[in-house]
Order: C-alpha cells, then sequence, then structure tokens
C-alpha cells in the first residue's frame, strides 16, 4: 500500500497527469491511502500492546504456577513425613501391645477385650482419686470399701461403666 502510494506521488510529481480530473482522482487515492495506513499502524500499535499486555500475564501466571506447585511439593514432603512416622509408632506401639498381652493371664486378656469391644476402644481404666477415668464417675463409698479389701490381684471393675479399673497409689483407696 504504501508502495501505491508512492507510485502515485511520483506519477503526480512526474507532471505526466495533466487532466484535472484525473489529478484530482489521484489526490484523493493519495489522500485515502494515506488515512488507511495511518489506521493501520493504529492496528498493528494496538496489537503489540496486547501481545506486551499477554505476555506479562503469562509471566505472571507461571509465576503463580511456580509458586503454587512449590507449597503442593513442601505440603507432599511433609504429609509423607507424617505417615512415615505413624507407621513407625504404629509398629512399635504393636509390637508393645503383643509383649505386654503376652504377660496377661488370658481370661483376664480375654475379659478386656471383650469390655473395650463394648466400651469404644477402652475396656481398662485407671481408679484416680476415687474417680473411674473410664467414666468419669466418683466411686460409691461401699465400692470404694471393697476395692480397699480386694486382693492386689483380683480384678476389680467400676461399678457404673464395668471397665477393668486400674489401682495406683494415687485411687485416693
Ligand atoms: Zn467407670
Amino acid at each position: 500500500m504504501r508502495q501505491r502510494a508512492a507510485r502515485d506521488q511520483k506519477r503526480l510529481d512526474s507532471g505526466a497527469v495533466s487532466s484535472p480530473k484525473d489529478l484530482e482522482n489521484l489526490q484523493r487515492e493519495i489522500t485515502s491511502l494515506a488515512k488507511r495506513q495511518g489506521d493501520l499502524e493504529d492496528v498493528v500499535l494496538e496489537v503489540m500492546e496486547r501481545r506486551e499486555s499477554a505476555q506479562e500475564r503469562v509471566a505472571e501466571l507461571t509465576e503463580r504456577v511456580g509458586s503454587v506447585q512449590g507449597r503442593i511439593d513442601d505440603a507432599t514432603a511433609r504429609r509423607d513425613a507424617a505417615v512415615e512416622e505413624i507407621d513407625g509408632e504404629a509398629a512399635s506401639v504393636t509390637k508393645e501391645r503383643e509383649v505386654v498381652s503376652a504377660s496377661v493371664p488370658a481370661p483376664l486378656l480375654s475379659l478386656y477385650e471383650k469390655l473395650r469391644g463394648q466400651q469404644g476402644g477402652i475396656g481398662a481404666a485407671k481408679l484416680y482419686a476415687r474417680t473411674c477415668q473410664g467414666c468419669r464417675q466418683e466411686l460409691a463409698i461401699t465400692e470404694l470399701n471393697e476395692i480397699r479389701s480386694a486382693a492386689p490381684d483380683t480384678v476389680v471393675r467400676c461399678e457404673n461403666c464395668r471397665r477393668i479399673l486400674v489401682r495406683t497409689s494415687e485411687s485416693g483407696l
């Protein structure tokens, strides 16, 4: 288009076109071509600006993706470490339980397992300050007297929740 405008301008300048009507047409075409060129330059400018802004957005989003990925990697590593720790703890507790249960008489162990199934996973509770730590109920005087007079190896149970009571120096007997 620029070439066409230059060619028109050259023809106009050369004086080869002599008819006033031809001159006027040529002049009009040159003006129209100049206007279209201006319009196209505006479009090119706008497209360039939009491309620049799109590139900025791409850079910004790329950075955000990187940052989110970093956080995901971090959380994944922390989760894996926690799972490993829990697995280790579970294995150690399971082993400990096996050792302890092997030393408990079979009838007592089966009573404990039965109660554990009935009482939400807790079959035995500490008697602390005259209170069953399984159901948090304070024991009645008569019950405490019975427990006090029972032999140390007698299995005593909470009258309220029926759990096995474990006596210690803090039982308040
Ligand atoms: Zn109880």
